[in-house]
């Protein structure tokens, strides 16, 4: 089986390039984007998350901010800042990055943002219009994954599709995209027992387990897609994903490289998100 990789820097560049133009299209209607970016203390891997989200911000015509709370900030001043980006119309797009510090809730802060600038999709409203089949914010990186497989002419309809995580911001989501799309799905966890004779039923396999190399090519069926979401930094300073690249070439049709596969979307996919936010603004009168 000659396995060809999924390009997920061309891919998210050519993407961009759309959305350029879509931000062009609304400053000429007078709606600058606008995404506040809000973390909490100092966290090195944060940092640099941030840094690449505000630059991507730059280079797509969006304006952002980028606030940063102190480490002795408390949750009620978290929650104070994000009820005055929600009031604030310059802001179509509000995002805290995780993770925050303990004693904070995460829950509490998502229901807090307005579910109409939830450009991570992590508010219980939009979490339930996607699980409801009418998805509005959808949280980046699976809705990242989607764009990745329509670019790549993969449609998952009638396919048997094995997600393995089931967390709120990768798997579960993710399953519910691809059973959105007419996949049959099923989900992994921990607790999965013998993984392997469940992702080998995968026609569409996406690992989103934070664990290295999990995913060899003994548990990947001939001529799979495999999306690898993972992002794990080894000892050695290198990144790994959650699949086992070079094993799995040769057996997997397709599958997405680490990096340069899925992460490079969830950032275009955050772009798109906000632009779609002022697209709706302008649209609802509200645009500042
Ligand atoms: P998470 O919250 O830690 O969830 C991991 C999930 O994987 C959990 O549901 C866990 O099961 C499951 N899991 C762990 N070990 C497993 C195993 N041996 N077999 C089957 N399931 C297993 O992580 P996450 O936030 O979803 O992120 C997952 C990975 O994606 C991480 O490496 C993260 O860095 C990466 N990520 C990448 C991007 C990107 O832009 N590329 C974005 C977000 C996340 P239990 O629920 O039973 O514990």
């Amino acid at each position: 089986m000659q396995t060809r990789p999924i390009d997920g820097t061309a891919i998210a560049r050519e993407l961009r390039g759309g959305l350029l133009k879509r931000a062009a299209a609304l400053s000429a209607s007078g709606v600058r984007a606008g995404l506040a970016v809000i973390r909490v203390g100092s966290h090195a891997a944060s940092s640099v998350y941030v840094r690449n989200k505000i630059k991507a911000c730059g280079e797509a015509g969006i304006y952002s901010q980028d606030i940063q709370l102190p480490d002795t900030a408390d949750e009620s001043t978290l929650l104070g800042k994000i009820r005055a980006l929600n009031n604030d119309p310059r802001i179509h797009g509000i995002l805290v990055q995780l993770p925050l510090p303990p004693g904070f809730s995460a829950d509490r802060v998502f229901e807090a943002i307005d579910p109409l600038k939830d450009v991570d999709g992590f508010h219980p409203t939009n979490i339930g219009l996607l699980a409801i089949g009418h998805p509005r914010f959808v949280p980046c990186t699976p809705l990242g994954v989607m764009k990745l497989l329509d670019h790549e002419g993969i449609d998952p309809e009638g396919r048997r599709a094995v997600v393995v995580g089931r967390s709120n911001i990768v798997g579960k989501p993710m399953a519910l995209l691809l059973l959105q799309r007419g996949a049959t799905v099923t989900i992994c966890n921990s607790k999965t027992p013998d993984l392997g004779s469940v992702t080998r039923e995968a026609e569409i396999l996406v690992v989103a387990a934070g664990k290295p190399k999990l995913v060899d090519a003994k548990m990947v069926r001939a001529g799979a897609i495999v999306i690898d979401v993972g992002i794990n930094r080894l000892a050695d300073g290198k990144l790994a994903g959650d699949v086992d690249y070079d094993s799995v070439v040769g057996t997997a049709a397709r599958v997405t490289p680490v990096p340069g596969g899925v992460g490079p979307m969830t950032i275009a996919m955050l772009l798109e998100n906000t632009i779609a936010s002022a697209e709706h603004a302008l649209a609802a009168g509200l645009g500042a």
